[in-house]
């Protein structure tokens, strides 16, 4: 039987990251999906990146992953978010032509070295049962048409395809997106297996004929000017660019929608999965805002050579003939013809604190979950666990240590350690409020806080890597520049400087200043004319922040004391006087792997955490 060192089961966001990262640090992978030809799907909204996703794809981008490099090759808008707030929560979106991105992936998965495909359904999992009380072990896959694959790791990457259920008003249809059998084999093969499985639901908006659209009536809008790339390794965005359009609900919409709402499976009670707070459907937008008279709807091309439109704002289940009519009261909608219905999707998922910080299962060695299937909602999500979990599998079966990103290094890191530490009853999405060292963990500086690690563990190659260090070289040059280089030297203009400043006053002291552009000041600096808009926007952020982001340092090095203090998975929880009995079970269901990670798993008090750690240090 042939050998895989890691096998991907899944061909989505994750499943691509995960089998792309363990390909290219030398393992022989395999990806095993239900079809090839929808390998990189964006199975909702044709667009990557958004507030704190777009950290997410820069930190995958940084760390040698592909989903910044694919967004940039195939996005047709690109937009910086929250442009009039701090730049620490700056954030990058861009429109993806969805047909392209799908391709632009399995194009660069099929010319991976050591990474193989193959088509088939997996219905469940090799294990081997441990003995004396060790760990069960995984030892490969079981697909429909292939059989049993032998591999050393797995990683689950299934997304919503586990027992999935598609809601169109009563209709119900037994799939794992639109148009995609489920995965029911697997789904019961991992429920028998005594993983803790939930429910959780997610919807999606129907899909318009653009023809039938009067855009004279909507707001174009488009691209921001200075576009900024996904990748560190994208010089410049060469395709053309495509607008999109606005438009808004309005109370007769709203009124249609609540004539039928009883329709609506979200509030007949036939759905149980519980949804996205933070995407909810339009059904949920106009009863939990019964005052807003109006919602925005974005009217997203989905491509440049297809007439279909996302009319992103507008998910829903309620039945097909409701949501045209609600679709049609619309400005500029009132011809639309609907060519893909909106859906709702219930699907199994895995409580996420069965795994361990890795992402590896606590029950079954050499297994790894990795997506949707976590609980997550969301490509960059899903993509991010997925590089984590390549990475990690890979590195087990070279038998290294497993690379586990701390709060303080990466959104990547506060999104796997809420995961495992606290789980999730809803659909968990990242937010910069999720992070508590914001101003570090930025998109600018995604590549000084990992690159070094991606190139250290072999992902990031030669090239990529000399290239990250001209840009470090350069950002460091630029700020001794300014750092040493008086104001007396250039002719700057009064609005640059002030009353108190003198000859001698450095250029640093001016660009701190909040008021200041940069690129206003290298207007009249022909050191700083020199530099890339990118170096002198980081030199900037980083001038500007500096005070903060010193103390931000001291907090993060004094946490980081904790994640030093390893806890054996085996630690004695019942002989430790003075715990709660509580406090024991919770300790003992999580199993944390070190003090850190104890004391934010809710209800561990400090005086608990205290007495583990004397137990310890013991
Ligand atoms: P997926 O992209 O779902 O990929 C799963 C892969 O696993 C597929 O390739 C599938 O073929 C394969 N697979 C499944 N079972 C097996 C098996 N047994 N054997 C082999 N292969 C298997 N995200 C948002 O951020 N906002 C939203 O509003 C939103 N709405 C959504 C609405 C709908 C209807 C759907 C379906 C998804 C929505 N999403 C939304 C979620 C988004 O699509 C996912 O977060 C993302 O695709 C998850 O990536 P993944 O890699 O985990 O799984």
């Amino acid at each position: 039987m042939e050998f895989f060192d890691v096998i991907v089961v899944g061909g989505g966001h994750a499943g691509c990251e995960a089998a792309l990262a363990s390909a290219r640090m030398g393992a022989k992978t395999l990806m095993v999906t239900i079809s090839v030809d929808k390998i990189g799907t964006m199975s909702c909204n044709p667009a990557i990146g958004g507030t704190a996703k777009g950290h997410l794809v820069k930190e995958i981008d940084a760390l040698g992953g592909e989903m910044g490099r694919a967004i940039d090759k195939t996005g047709i808008q690109y937009r910086i978010l929250n442009r009039k707030k701090g730049p620490a929560i700056w954030s990058s979106r861009a429109q993806a032509d969805m047909d392209l991105y799908r391709r632009y992936m399995k194009h660069t998965l099929e010319n991976t070295p050591n990474l193989h495909l193959r088509q088939d359904t997996v219905e469940g999992l090799l294990i081997e049962k441990g003995d004396n009380g060790e760990r069960d072990v995984i030892f490969g896959v079981e697909g429909k048409l292939f059989g049993r694959i032998r591999g050393g790791k797995v990683i689950i990457t299934t997304g919503t395809f586990l027992n999935g259920l598609i809601h169109v008003g009563s209709e119900k249809i037994s799939a794992g997106r639109a148009g995609d059998a489920p995965s029911i084999g697997l789904a019961e093969f991992i429920r028998n297996y005594g993983m803790r499985v939930g429910r959780l639901k997610t919807g999606t908006t129907p899909r318009l004929d653009a023809r039938s659209i009067d855009w004279s009536v909507t707001e174009v809008q488009h691209s921001d000017e200075d576009i900024i790339p996904f990748s560190f390794r994208t010089e410049k965005i060469e395709q053309p660019l495509l607008p999109c359009y606005i438009t808004n609900t309005n109370e007769q919409t709203h009124d249609t929608i609540r004539k039928y709402l009883s329709e609506s499976p979200l509030y007949s009670g036939t759905i149980k999965g519980i949804g996205p707070r933070y995407c909810p459907s339009i059904e949920d937008k106009v009863v939990k805002f019964p005052d807003r008279i109006s919602h925005q709807i974005f009217l997203e091309p989905q491509g440049y050579d297809t007439c279909e439109v996302y009319p992103n704002g507008i998910s829903t289940s309620l039945p097909l003939k409701c949501q045209l009519e609600f679709v049609r009261t619309i400005k500029g909608l009132e011809k639309a013809e609907i060519i893909r219905p909106g859906y709702a999707i219930e699907y199994d998922f895995v409580d996420p604190t069965e795994l361990g910080a890795s992402l590896e299962t606590k029950k079954v060695s050499g297994l790894y979950l990795a997506g949707q299937i976590n609980g997550t909602t969301g490509y960059e999500e899903a993509a991010a666990q997925g590089l984590l979990a390549g990475i990690n599998a890979n590195l087990a079966a070279a038998n290294k240590p497993a690379l586990v990103l701390k709060r303080s290094d990466a959104y990547i890191g506060v999104m796997i350690d809420d995961l495992v530490t606290k789980g999730t009853s809803e659909p968990y999405r990242v937010f910069t409020s999720r992070a508590e060292h914001r101003l570090y963990l930025r998109e600018d500086n995604a590549d000084l806080r990992l690159t070094e690690l991606g190139y250290s563990i072999g992902l990031v190659d030669r090239s990529d890597y000399d290239r990250f260090l001209s840009r470090k070289a350069a950002l460091a040059g630029a700020m001794q520049f300014v750092k040493d280089t008086p104001i007396g030297s250039f002719d700057l203009p009064e609005s640059l400087t002030y009353e108190k400043d003198n000859i001698g006053t450095k250029l640093e002291a001016v660009i701190k200043r909040p008021e200041v552009d940069i690129m206003a000041l290298a207007d009249r600096v022909p050191d700083l004319k020199l530099l890339s808009p990118n170096v002198l926007r980081r030199v900037a952020v980083e001038l500007k922040y500096e005070g903060y982001i010193a103390r931000e340092m001291r907090t993060i090095k004094a946490a980081d004391q904790l994640e030093h203090i390893k806890i054996p998975t085996t630690f004695p929880y019942d002989d430790l006087p003075g715990l709660s009995r509580e406090v024991i079970e919770k300790l003992k269901k999580f199993r944390p792997e070190n003090l850190g990670q104890a004391g934010r798993i809710s209800g561990i008090t400090p005086a608990a955490l205290q007495i583990v750690r004397i137990y310890l240090a013991r």
